[in-house]
């Protein structure tokens, strides 16, 4: 069994706008832009990192901006849910935030005993936000959340699946143990890892396949703490019979991806360099930031991307 993931490391979705996208989540949901970079797959749309202060794994919300991309549509086979803890008794506040802001889709209730306020985001997104402890978390304070309010980073992730039996397994391969049921439910919690540690899984029976466009999740990524504990990670999914990418380096982090049975893309992500790599902390996010090997094309590239408002 792995026993070096440690919670989410990020979570990366496709969006259409890129300034929708950036007002949404720097301006109605108050958290940080901690990097402004392109896909390195792609690098005429954008890869923007939103999350707490320094970018913290288990914080950190991604997304390529693709422009005129058409919505997914939600199913199963797919991350169904991503959640953010918010402080207890946060809720009332962001109710109203998120009303006074348009948010489509709110809708309260409870999980686990957790409080939590469902949301979507600008391309249909599905969210919620779940009162959690903050296990030394803080949040970003430069938006006009007050602190009290503020998102704490990832809670976690709930998934949408036909066989959940299958992902679950793999979950527990991953370290994380199996915990509580509540009706189509089960709950997944990491020991020891970051805050970002719980993963519910839901089973879902007679619904479609997801198809992948604008508010769906890319990928889900967990965190290690550094490149060794990621090879002994990628040995072990190896071993297993997982087909696992090759090290890619991502300037911020070093990946590696595998396809899992319910057909959610994992990545698993190493905790270092982080995004202040390339960035003095108070002006993270600012500066259009691109891989070396894009460094020669940045005056096309620059033409290419749409301005961002802020
Ligand atoms: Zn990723």
């Amino acid at each position: 069994m792995i026993k070096d993931i440690k919670g989410l490391h990020h979570v990366t979705s496709m969006a259409a706008d890129a300034n929708d996208n950036n007002q949404f989540f720097t301006g109605t949901l108050g958290l940080r832009r901690v990097k402004k970079t392109v896909n390195f797959d792609a690098p005429e749309v954008y890869h923007l990192y939103y999350g707490d202060e320094v970018g913290t794994p288990g914080s950190v919300m991604t997304y390529f901006p693709f422009g005129r991309m058409p919505r997914g549509k939600r199913g199963v086979g797919e991350v169904g849910v991503t959640e953010f803890a918010v402080p207890k008794g946060s809720l009332a506040y962001w109710k109203d935030r998120l009303a006074k802001h348009d948010v489509q889709g709110l809708d309260e209730g409870t999980a686990f005993g957790e409080a939590r306020l469902s949301f979507e985001g600008p391309d249909g997104d599905a969210f919620a936000l779940v009162e959690s402890e903050p296990q030394g978390r803080s949040p970003w304070t430069g938006a006009d959340v007050p602190e009290e309010a503020g998102i704490l980073g990832f809670h976690g992730a709930r998934f949408a699946l036909r066989d959940a039996a299958a992902t679950g397994e793999l979950l527990t391969y991953m370290g994380y143990q199996k915990a509580e049921s509540e009706g189509a439910l089960t709950r997944y919690i990491v020991e020891g890892g970051n805050a970002a540690n719980t993963i519910d899984i839901e089973a879902v029976s007679g619904a479609p396949m997801a198809n992948q466009g604008a508010g769906s999740v890319h990928h889900i990524a967990f965190a290690v703490e550094d490149r060794a504990a990621q090879l002994k990670v990628r040995e072990a999914l190896t071993e297993t019979g997982y087909q696992v990418t090759p090290v890619i380096d991502r300037d911020y982090f070093w990946a590696i991806y595998f396809r899992t049975p319910g057909g959610i893309l994992f990545e698993v992500a190493t905790n270092e360099p982080g995004f202040d790599r390339d960035e003095d902390t108070a002006h993270l996010g600012e500066a259009l930031k691109l891989p070396t090997r894009y460094e020669q094309n940045r005056a096309q590239i620059e033409k290419i991307l749409p301005p961002l408002a802020f």
